[in-house]
């Protein structure tokens, strides 16, 4: 059983995938130490990206969310590869907010207005970029708006993250449910009525339904085959490499003086919780690599 399906209908005019992304909010809490509305606006874009990544065709390619608002999160960061294996981090990691007024954790008034950038890497020289201005910034409509406005697919888009009072993930997941281009007005009608009173994902993956269960729930009247289930999960692909790169676009001048004040120099990963530790020497000769424009 996959934590995520993708399915199509027997009749090839909707497309539909969901995921029960519990572990991987709850990872990403782990790492970054996050406020509730915190956790919820993460999870909520990881699931997306994790979603969004899996139908990628090429192993390499790679899908980035990036979400920045006016709000006191600042922006939240989601990439997910062709697997639907994600990473990700918000810009604050502590926001406190009171309730909304349905209340449910605010995401929409810690984001703010802003933008949401969908980055596809394919593989090619340039990735694929389009931007829209956030509709709510409460992360699911946003992506709808996205899919609408610079895909021409229309899109209904479910996600949600329940956070316990201790601060854990207690359930996290989403669906995103897409017309295919031969799809017409009588399609539209018929999963505009089974859509009408669907539980919130989190209330169905608490309840104990799985991603296809909550599909077949979502979208009840439409016959649904499983094109593929798989186990996407938090994943960082980090390395001393990629830091060194990182602190290059630091400078020369700073790295001197970093490797000036102490011995040794703590970086953490921005996705993971793994630490690289630098020496002076190090850093001195990262710095006259940066200087000599290695
Ligand atoms: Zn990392």
């Amino acid at each position: 059983m996959g934590k995520l399906v993708r399915c199509i209908t027997s009749d090839g005019l909707v497309a539909a995938s969901a995921i029960d992304s519990t572990d991987i909010a709850a990872r990403a809490e782990q790492i970054h130490k996050t406020s509730a509305v915190v956790t919820a606006a993460l999870g909520r874009l990881l699931t997306a990206a994790s979603l969004m990544g899996s139908a990628l065709k090429g192993a390499d390619q790679t899908m980035t969310l990036r979400v920045k608002g006016d709000g006191p999160i600042g922006h939240l960061i989601a990439v997910s590869d062709a697997q639907g294996n994600v990473r990700g981090y918000p810009g604050n990691p502590v926001v406190e907010l009171p309730l909304n007024s349905h209340g449910k954790l605010d995401v929409g008034g810690a984001v703010g207005k802003g933008t949401l950038t969908v980055c596809k890497d394919l593989g090619l020289k340039e990735p694929y970029n389009g931007m829209i201005e956030l509709v709510s910034g409460e992360i699911a409509e946003d992506i709808a708006a996205y899919y609408g406005i610079s895909e021409q697919i229309p899109t209904v888009c479910a996600l949600g993250v329940l956070v316990n009072p201790d601060l854990t993930v207690r359930a996290a997941g989403g669906y995103l449910i897409q017309l295919l281009p031969a799809a017409g007005e009588d399609t539209i009608d018929k999963l505009e009525q089974a859509l009408k009173g669907v539980p919130a994902v989190t209330q169905m993956l608490d309840g104990g339904m799985n991603p296809e269960q909550i599909l077949h729930r979502a979208m009840h009247g439409f016959e649904l085959e499983v094109l593929e289930a798989t186990q996407p999960v938090y994943r960082c692909n980090c390395d001393k490499q990629r830091v060194i790169r990182a602190l290059r676009s630091i400078g020369a001048t700073e790295l001197r003086q970093l490797a000036a004040q102490q011995p040794q120099t703590e970086v953490e990963c921005q996705f993971c919780d793994r630490k690289y530790v630098f020496s002076d020497q190090e850093l001195l000769q990262i710095s006259r690599e940066c200087a000599s424009g290695q």
